[in-house]
């Protein structure tokens, strides 16, 4: 099986075989690549990164980003949760949005308060 390691913009085509623990992994210019390699095809994660919906006008979407990595599989459901979600206080970058969020927190990554806006 091939796949390409995302941990940084090297991009190394990764040449795995075997599987469960017995995985060799060739192609990798670092360890990162192994790891991310054996997580992949065990556990795979992503981190998430979108926007949620405000009920201010001036910032009517938030960025936002989950602060750990969650499994792959929830990706979807996760995407479901956030159009239920709305923000209705200003924020700071890091504040939670949601803190029971697929095993990690939801978070602003972005600034609301009026100074940072450009009106
Ligand atoms: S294996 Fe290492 S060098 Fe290659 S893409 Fe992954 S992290 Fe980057």
């Amino acid at each position: 099986m091939e796949m390409v390691c995302i941990v940084c913009p090297n991009g190394c085509l990764l040449d795995i075989e075997g599987s469960g623990d017995d995985i060799k992994v060739k192609g990798a210019l670092c360890p990162k690549g192994i790891e991310f390699a054996k997580t992949e095809l065990q556990d795979p994660r992503r981190a998430l990164t979108t926007t949620v919906a405000t009920v201010f006008g001036d910032m009517p979407r938030l960025p936002v980003r989950t602060a750990d990595e969650i499994p792959k599989a929830d990706l979807l459901d996760a995407m479901k949760k956030i159009k239920t979600l709305t923000v209705k206080e200003r924020l700071h970058e890091g504040d939670s949005v949601c803190e029971d969020f697929f095993g990690t927190r939801l978070i602003a990554t972005a600034d609301m308060t009026r100074q940072n806006i450009n009106l």
